[in-house]
């Protein structure tokens, strides 16, 4: 479970003191050991799949250039969150273990969810797709700050090509390929109604899955463009993308939220049908 401390000297001297130790930080969640809890996932057989799947990845040290990276980033961490243990390891899917809607999103932000244990929880991509999911009555809050801040999802799951976070955003082809048999078991778990891949990289994991698995001949008739929606062969997900909810995306509006909250409204209107 994530832990709360603040700081202690045992020579009681000054707040200033460099002999102080972290005993408990107010305000700041701490990752632990522990996976993040997700929503309730008690008492079906996904859910406990979901649990060894989350252990299995959390443990995960397949690719050498990422376990580097992403814990070099958790012992050097950014000058506002010195104050952070960072979780510093991959990031476990979260959300609603019934979900009709699975999220795939490209990989944790280096001070983002590597820092937070959660995806998309700590950085701007999340704080603009919480927001978008609560307008969209699929987030209980418009926030996520740290893992344990109350955010609980209804039919949405929110997973990702990579798991571990890349230097500059960027995944080699080999590292996706390492990571795509978590996502495809998380997907044989969840048997969603609908993918929304969150960018062409995301979009390209996902049919390559399928490709691999003999679901589909090519990806060559799913061409990204944002607000695409695709119906693949049954009995499979029907497949939503759009631009990814990146700080680049947004700042520029290329991807506004009135762009992204008619993607969710089209999937709302999809699972309604
Ligand atoms: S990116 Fe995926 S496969 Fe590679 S080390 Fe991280 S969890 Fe393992």
């Amino acid at each position: 479970m994530a832990a709360r401390l603040e700081w202690y000297c045992d020579r009681a001297c000054s707040p200033g003191c460099v002999k102080m130790k972290p005993k408990a930080r107010s305000n700041v969640e701490v990752a632990t050991a522990t996976p993040v809890p997700p929503n309730d996932r008690t008492g079906s057989e996904s859910t406990s799949g979901l649990i060894n799947l989350e252990k299995e990845i959390i443990s995960c040290r397949k690719c050498p250039r990422l376990v580097e990276y992403r814990e070099e980033v958790a012992r050097v961490k950014r000058r506002a969150y010195r104050d952070w243990t960072y979780w510093g390891r991959p990031v476990p899917g979260f959300g609603d273990p019934k979900a009709k809607i699975v999220i795939v999103g490209l990989a944790p932000a280096a001070h983002g969810a590597n820092r937070t244990g959660r995806m998309f929880t700590g950085d701007r991509s999340g704080d603009f797709l919480y927001e978008q999911l609560y307008r969209a009555g699929f987030a209980n809050q418009p926030n996520s700050s740290h893992a344990g801040d109350g955010l609980t999802l209804r039919d949405v799951w929110i997973s990702a090509a990579v798991r571990c976070a890349p230097p500059e955003n960027k995944p080699l082809p080999e590292e996706i390929r390492n990571c795509a048999p978590y996502l495809e078991r998380e997907l044989g778990l969840l048997n969603p109604q609908v993918v929304l891949a969150l960018g062409a990289i995301a979009l390209h994991t996902y049919l390559d899955l399928l490709k691999r698995q003999r679901l589909i001949v090519s990806r060559t008739p799913y061409k990204f463009a944002h607000g695409a929606s695709f119906q693949l062969p049954s009995p499979l997900p029907h497949l939503f993308a759009t631009y990814h909810p990146s700080q680049q995306n947004t700042q520029t509006v290329r991807l506004t939220p009135e762009m992204f909250a008619k993607v969710l409204r089209e999937i709302r209107k999809f699972l309604e049908r």
